[in-house]
């Protein structure tokens, strides 16, 4: 299932440089994009994340310029990282039981890093951990993909 543009063209995914207010560089953002009219759409589990994101980065803004990778900070982004980088094809027909596999064994890990940060009595990472994985388990690709209208 393809996800469509207002233009009745495919999008496909892509991990995109966001830049804002010329200051905010944001690395590996997944979005939707389109050839044809070249509009481009953030996924929305990590729209609502950026911008939190960027809110609290605003306020502590005393460097000109900041490069933040948001793979490292987002699992839906760091999903898509990992996929381009293992060379999987961003084909949206194709790519829903990849992505589910990978959901799987990377929810799988951040449970055991749950574990440690337990064991450890660190407050600050599990709380991170379990961030993350509700990122993670609360996204579902066919929820952004679309029939054709
Ligand atoms: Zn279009």
């Amino acid at each position: 299932m393809p996800r469509w543009c207002d233009c009745n063209q495919p999008m496909s995914l892509e991990l995109h440089t966001v830049i804002f207010a010329k200051k905010i560089e944001v690395k590996n953002v997944p979005i939707f994009s389109c050839m044809s009219c070249s509009t481009y759409e953030v996924l929305k589990p990590v729209k609502a994340h950026l911008t939190e994101y960027l809110q609290t980065i605003e306020l502590s803004l005393h460097d000109p310029y900041q490069v933040v990778i948001f793979s490292d900070i987002d699992e839906v982004a760091s999903l898509f990282c990992d996929l381009y980088k293992r060379n999987v094809e961003m084909d949206l027909e194709k790519i829903g039981d990849v992505v589910e596999v990978y959901k799987e064994e990377r929810i799988n890990l951040l449970l055991d890093v749950y574990q440690c940060a337990l064991q450890m009595n660190d407050e600050g990472w599990m709380s991170d951990t379990q961030r993350r994985l509700e990122q993670l388990s609360q996204f579902h690709l066919e929820e952004h993909l679309s029939e054709a209208g």
